[in-house]
């Protein structure tokens, strides 16, 4: 029996049924530790978008590792990768004039944002604003503040009290949040958080208009905008944000994965001019907050080298062009008689959603897609409401999206047999 209790896992299926131990990985494949191998749809958790194998990525962790590997940054200690990082990421961030908040992955990026918007109200002198707007459907990690704003119930059972000052809105319908906001009063309500496409709960793209309009109700009210870019940042989203791409200028950006494509963990919020103002000011003075690897200098060395890797080879721009081959290549399998849509057509990020009337039949028709999908050769993953997640790195070819379709069309068929 394993003593590796894993994450978002079912134990009592793995520990009947064993792990999938992989052990090396190459561009955009993994193979495990039997010799088999598997074509990743998924990138990881959504993370590697330069691809695996990069070896300019593990040679600049090395150096760093050897020359410091890390150093607490509290108070005033830095590390040059850790200062010239925020600088970089201010340069292509999708706001004038902005810093950059350390955190070791996406859960900690959420717990400073919220930390941050409340905080930040106090001390302007409004500290009746706290109320935290999300989205149903919205996944934002699962730290205390993550699990408290998420908007899938199955994150939340059994775990309460979750943190008070929340309030959901629907996904897909900018009407409700104005409505929202002005029901609880404006006065009361800090920030909405945002996916510019929901990830975890389903790859649901915004529809037209809704990016735009949502944020022009927050700054009509005072509400901060908050963009969750930790699946859409660093070029899946064919730009280097979301945020870039659809004019935004949110006050904080949260992000991970992509920055280092996983490499190593990183992650963080970028923090526009008014948010930052009242914490930098002088008499400010220390905000007590921050993580042992907050500005962690291996993490930011391996992310100057991911981020030279993706300028070099242009991936946000590769990711633009790859939206259109993901969709035409996933389209046709629309029809097979499982699925009852194929959402594509945003970056490099899809879902393949099997049919919720096959699902009310049988609810685990996902889960053996996924597996059967696996003994094809195809990793992927089941998101919430039941859709095939599709967001493979950000190098993938013609030859990968083909194995890719290809494996899941075979799946799909195994499991309607
Ligand atoms: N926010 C979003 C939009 C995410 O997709 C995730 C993870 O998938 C997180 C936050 C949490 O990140 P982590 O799993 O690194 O804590």
């Amino acid at each position: 029996m394993t003593r590796f209790w894993h994450p978002v896992a079912d134990m009592s299926a793995v520990a009947a049924s064993g792990e999938l131990l992989l052990d090396r990985a190459e561009g955009v494949h993994v193979w495990d530790e039997a010799g088999t191998r598997y074509l990743d749809a998924t990138a990881a958790l959504w993370y590697c978008n330069v691809g695996y194998g990069r070896d300019e990525i593990v040679d600049a962790a090395a150096a760093q590792m050897r020359r410091l590997p890390a150093y607490s940054h509290y108070g005033d200690v830095s590390s040059r990768p850790t200062t010239e990082l925020a600088e970089r990421i201010a340069n292509i961030a999708p706001m004038d004039d902005a810093v950059v908040f350390f955190a070791s992955g996406g859960g900690e990026s959420v717990e400073t944002a919220v930390k941050l918007v409340r905080r930040y109200w106090s001390l302007v002198g409004r500290e009746s604003k706290t109320i935290v707007v999300s989205r149903e459907r919205a996944y934002h990690g699962l730290a205390g503040y993550g699990t408290s704003i998420v908007g899938t119930d199955a994150f939340t059972v059994g775990v309460g009290p979750l943190a008070g000052g929340t309030l959901r809105v629907p996904w897909d319908d900018p009407a409700a949040l104005a409505e929202a906001i002005d029901r609880a009063g404006a006065e009361h309500v800090a920030a909405f958080f945002c996916e510019p496409v929901v990830g975890a709960g389903g790859v649901l793209l915004p529809p037209p208009g809704y990016l735009e309009e949502v944020r022009r109700i927050c700054r009509d009210r005072e509400v901060l905008f908050v963009a969750d870019e930790v699946i859409c940042g660093f070029g899946r989203v064919g730009d280097w944000f979301a945020s870039s791409r659809f004019g935004l200028e949110p006050d904080l950006v949260t992000f991970a994965k992509g920055v280092t494509s996983g490499y190593v963990q990183l992650g963080g919020v970028i923090v526009g001019p008014q948010v930052r103002e009242p914490f930098w000011a002088p008499g400010a003075g220390v905000w007590r907050h921050g993580y042992t690897y907050s500005g962690h200098a291996t993490a930011t060395a391996a992310a100057h080298a991911n981020l030279d890797v993706m300028e070099r080879e242009s991936l946000p721009q590769r990711a633009r062009a790859l939206e259109t081959e993901l969709a035409s290549a996933l389209a046709p399998l629309a029809s097979h008689p499982l699925v009852s849509e194929v959402r594509a057509g945003l970056g490099v990020l899809a879902a393949v959603q099997i049919s919720p009337d096959a699902l009310a039949e049988d609810a685990t028709l996902t889960d053996r897609t996924v597996g059967e999908a696996r003994l094809r050769g195809v990793l992927t993953r089941a998101l919430v409401g039941g859709g095939l997640q599709v967001s493979p790195s950000l190098v993938i070819d013609d030859a990968g999206l083909a194995e890719l379709v290809d494996g899941l069309r075979g799946a799909l068929d195994d499991v309607s047999r």
